[in-house]
Order: structure tokens, then sequence, then C-alpha cells
């Protein structure tokens, strides 16, 4: 039975950057096997432009319908004025809270060939790999009562309410019990449980999953130390666990050891392991619809999609590999060119892909 993937390209670099990842489905599909049928949908500011809002119902109902999601990027200045509900991040929210995509698995991995486009020493970062399983459908980000008042006295206050269930911590902690299982099987879990009493109950049940997984190695660390360790020797974790938001700013950190955001994918995933595939980058306004968008990080959200959700491991070392050679052969995007590279722009890029793949 073929796999159903939803492709949502979004805006600014979206639609060039997605255009390559399915050049990189379909050339597995015609020589390697994949049973995949492609559909393609509107959400951001492309779905607020077609339908008058930035996750349209029928972009809702192709998602449910989909074994996976192939997302790109959403936003732009245009639509920065637009009342809070219809802005195109709240497609993005609203698509992970309807599918309850709760694990959010973000690695930053830094490739030998691009050691030097760290910001921190070569000997710090280089051969770095580590996952950060991220909790993406509660927390703080969600929790309610939420908003801006005024007070008797007539000053305003911005309140927001962080809360986690049992239950939430529970499955976003055994997701990242499996993964480092898989790994090398050492979880980090991060926390501010000498501060939040909500953080003292996610580390309490961590530590009471651990019993179920004696051959994952659990420790604990305040978020501030971990923010900390990320900078100082990052080499020191393989798989961190922590909440919605620290897991949203350690991510962007541990993205930057790597140098480059344009290389780094992301996974969103539900209980059974449907998910959506993203790069972990926004729509780079900056510079949409120059051709120069670096479309390794999508192509790369396909190797998760894969691995994750269409269960072709063997495959996702494939896109992973042909990767890996395309940066051998010097191509770069000008994201991550240096001088002795050539640098190449988009379609250039997803070419050389499909063609190492062919190789
Ligand atoms: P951004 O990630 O879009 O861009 C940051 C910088 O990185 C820019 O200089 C950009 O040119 C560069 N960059 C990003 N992706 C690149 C790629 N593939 N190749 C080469 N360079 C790349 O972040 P931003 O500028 O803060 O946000 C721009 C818009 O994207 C905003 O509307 C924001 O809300 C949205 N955004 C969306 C997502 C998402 O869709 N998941 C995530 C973050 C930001």
């Amino acid at each position: 039975m073929s796999n159903k993937v939803l492709v949502l390209p979004g805006d600014g670099i979206g639609p060039e950057i997605v255009g390559e990842a399915v050049k990189v489905l379909e050339c597995l599909r015609q020589d390697h096997g994949l049973r995949v049928e492609l559909e393609q949908g509107l959400i951001g500011g492309a779905g607020y432009d077609a339908a008058g809002k930035p996750l349209p119902d029928e972009t809702l109902r192709l998602a449910r319908a989909s074994d996976a999601v192939l997302l790109g990027a959403v936003g732009g200045p245009k639509y920065d004025t637009l009342d809070r509900p219809l802005r195109p991040e709240r497609g993005l929210l609203a698509i992970r809270s309807e599918l309850e995509l709760f694990g959010n698995l973000r690695p930053a991995i830094l490739y030998p060939q691009l050691a030097s486009a760290s910001s921190l020493k070569p000997d710090v970062v280089s051969g770095l790999d580590i996952l950060i399983v991220r909790e993406l459908t509660g927390g703080i980000y969600f929790g309610e009562p939420r908003g801006i008042r005024t007070l008797d006295n007539g000053e305003r206050q911005g309140y927001n309410t962080l809360v986690y269930r049992e239950s939430e911590i529970e499955r976003i902690g055994r997701l990242a019990f499996e993964t480092a299982r898989k790994r090398d099987q050492r979880l980090c879990s991060v926390d501010k449980a000498n501060v939040l009493e909500v953080t003292e109950l996610w580390r309490e049940v961590m530590t009471g999953l651990s019993a179920d997984y004696p051959d994952v190695e659990l420790s604990h660390m305040y978020v501030d130390n971990a923010a900390m360790q990320l900078v100082r020797a990052p080499k020191q974790f393989d798989v961190i666990v922590t909440t919605n938001m620290f897991g949203d700013i350690l991510s962007d950190c541990a993205a930057m050891l790597t140098g480059s955001i344009g290389m780094l994918p992301s996974a969103s995933l539900d209980k059974d392991s449907r998910g959506m595939y993203e790069p972990i980058h926004g729509s780079a306004p900056d510079i949409a619809g120059q051709g120069v968008a670096n479309p390794l990080a999508t192509i790369l959200s396909v190797a998760m999609m894969l691995r994750y959700s269409l269960n072709e491991p063997a495959l996702a070392e494939k896109v992973e590999a042909a990767v890996g050679q395309v940066l051998d052969q010097g191509l770069r995007t000008p994201d991550i060119h240096t001088p002795d590279t050539r640098k190449v722009g988009t379609v250039e890029m997803g070419d050389a892909v499909v063609a190492a793949l062919r190789s």
C-alpha cells in the first residue's frame, strides 16, 4: 500500500526548498521502489491568501488523511500586521496541535565537511551529534488562561500559564527514552525543578519512567546550566528531553553550534509515529525568490520522514549519504559557502542530491 504524503510548501523560500525535496521523493519512487503518493496543500500566508485563514479546513482534512506531512516554512512581513489568530505562525501551531504532534525531534549534527562553519572551535564541535526531544503541544505556549489584562490601578499585565499533566510528561518521556535507546543510550532531562513546581513534577515523572528503560542512563540538568553546557561542551549530550519553551530556545542554540540553520531538519510525531517534517529555519523573506536558499534541511527532513513515518530506514540512510556526497564534492549554497568550495543555487543543489542518489 502506498503512503500518503501531504506537501505544504508555505511561504517565502518554502516553495523553492520543498520543490527540491519533492524531486528527491520522486527519485526514490522511480528508482528505489518507494511507494508514496504526494498531494499538495496550502498553509501559512498562502493559506490566508487563498482561504482567509492560515490553516484552511481542506489542508487539515488532507493532513489527517496522510501518513506524513512535508512542510517548507511559513510567514513573511506582509502578514505581520494581521490579527494574531490569522497570522501564518498560528497555522503552524494549529496543525501541530490538531494532529497531536506532541514530540518534536531536532537533531544537531555537524557534518565534518562544515566544521569551519561553526562559531565554536572545531575541537569543541567536530563530530557533534545530539538530538533534542522537545514537547510540542503543551506547556506555556498553549496553557490557559493567557492574555493581557488591565488591573484595577489601570496598569496592564501580561500573563501565560505553564501547565503539564503527568500523562503529557509521560508520553514525551517515553518517546525520548525510546529514541535514546536507538542511539548512545544517554538521556538528559532538562527542567527548572529548583524554581518551577511544574518541572518538579516533570523530573519526578522522568525519574519514574527510567525504571522501564534500565539500558538508558538518565541524568537531569537545570535549563540555565544546559544552555551553558551546550556552548561549553556540547558533545557531552546524546539525547536531551525538555519542555516546549525550553526546547524552543535550546534547540535553536544547538542548531547554531552547527553553523548553518539551512542544514537542520526536524520531525514532529504523534503517538502512532505519523508526523510532520520540516526544516528548522523560517521562510527567510530576505532571500526568497532568489534561488539561493539551501534545500538540504528540507531534503534531510525527507530522510527523517522515511525513518520515522514511512518505515524506510535504508532509504533514509541513502538520502543522508547523498547529502554527504554533494558536500564532499564541494558544492555549497551561499549560507555555507567558503572560498575553497563551489557556490551553487537551490536547484543545482537539489539536482546534485538526486544525481548522487542515482549514482
Ligand atoms: P529565518 O529562519 O527565516 O531566517 C533567519 C536567517 O537565516 C535569514 O538571514 C535567512 O536568510 C537565513 N536562512 C534561513 N533559512 C535558510 C536557508 N534554507 N538557506 C539559506 N539561508 C537561510 O528566521 P526569521 O528571519 O527570524 O523569520 C522569517 C519569517 O519566518 C518570519 O515570518 C517568522 O515568523 C517565520 N518563521 C517560520 C518558521 C517556520 O515556518 N517553522 C520558523 C521560524 C520563523
